[in-house]
């Protein structure tokens, strides 16, 4: 090995295999990349939701109000095609609300739903068209990111506008939902439509960096709520980040440091060489179920315990991301972390 220093690690950097000169491969084991979240704190927030300004029931001032009244610390306001500018609210934030101007662009390709949420935007941004389905996606996630704003695409399955093949061709995104509280979404798939946890997988298993977000998607404020509407509280995110300011909590979004949510919270996350460690809060006598998860979805280990730990280092996969599942079929998603190389077994 002496010999040949710089082939080894030119090698080893490019392929993530380690070879001995005689081209036989030594035992390795994963290294994962680590993230670096020291001092940072958790903030609940919503980035889907609709006002008066289209096609939600309420005015703006309404619906950032029942945000901040369930404990939110953040909300993006996407009416369709329309800025809803929050500086018009400003009198309601303070230093535990804030919120982030946003947009959904919606348009479509032959009938079938395109919407992109642009998050952290300066102005209203137009949505594009193009001749083929993933042009039109990814001219409206480039749209967003001219304007240095910070893009997620919404339910796929709506109308079941687009799947997973046309996903693992959209450059530039790192958020995908997959769960959404509209009724109309299918979240779970069927009928021989995958959900979309599998294809969150799929699009990891080829080498993605895609987190998965749970948004509302509200619409309905107003009468009473039903599971057939679009109401608040369904879906939402946490996210660990050095403080409630716009650009931590971007910064935060697409690195991965968050986790999705229906209904289960979550204390902490750690994530070291060696485990990744889930801290997960207890509600009444609700039990919970957590599931650690690689490559093509195959879960890698399964666990009843309270933290929920996992040992990194003891399996081979592309990335490994968790789901804890609790006692009344609500759930979080905790974002993958990836493997970055292999380092030889001493
Ligand atoms: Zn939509
Ligand atoms: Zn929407």
């Amino acid at each position: 090995m002496k010999r040949f220093p710089f082939l080894f690690l030119m090698v080893s950097g490019l392929t993530g295999i380690v070879r001995a000169p005689n081209g036989l491969a030594q035992t390795s084991r994963p290294a994962f990349e680590i993230p670096e979240t020291r001092g940072m704190r958790w903030f609940k927030g919503n980035t889907h939701a609709h006002t008066l300004m289209s096609d939600g029931d309420s005015p703006p001032e309404e619906v950032a109000r029942w945000y901040k009244a369930h404990g939110y610390n953040f909300l993006v306001l996407t009416d369709h095609n329309v800025f809803t500018d929050p500086r018009k609210l400003a009198h309601l934030t303070d230093s535990m609300f804030l919120l982030i101007p946003g947009e959904e662009l919606t348009t479509s390709f032959e009938q079938r739903p395109v919407h992109v949420n642009g998050l952290n935007l300066p102005h209203v941004v137009e949505p594009r068209t193009d001749s083929t389905i993933v042009g039109t996606i990814q001219k409206n996630v480039d749209a967003i990111r001219e304007v240095d704003g910070v893009p997620h695409i919404n339910h796929p399955n709506f109308r079941w506008a687009f799947g997973k093949e046309v996903l693992a061709k959209i450059e530039r995104d790192k958020l995908l939902e997959i769960f959404n509280g509209h009724p109309l979404v299918h979240n779970e798939g069927g009928g021989g439509s995958p959900g979309m946890e599998e294809i969150w997988d799929h699009l990891l298993s080829r080498g993605k960096r895609i987190y998965g977000i749970a948004v509302d998607d509200a619409h309905h404020f107003q009468q009473e709520f039903s599971a057939a509407r679009s109401n608040p509280g369904r879906g939402w995110i946490a996210v660990k980040a050095e403080s409630l300011e716009t650009k931590a909590l971007m910064r935060s979004l697409e690195t991965g440091l968050f986790y999705a949510s229906t209904g289960v919270e979550l204390d902490d996350v750690v994530v070291t060489r060696a485990t990744m460690e889930i801290r997960i809060r207890q509600r009444g006598d609700f039990k919970f179920r957590t599931r650690f998860i690689g490559t093509e979805g195959k879960v890698l280990h399964e666990t009843t315990a309270n933290p929920a730990v996992f040992r990194l280092a003891s399996t081979r996969t592309m990335y490994v991301r968790a789901k804890v599942m609790d006692s009344g079929a609500a759930a979080a998603w905790v974002q993958p972390v990836f493997v970055t190389r292999e380092r030889t077994a001493k």
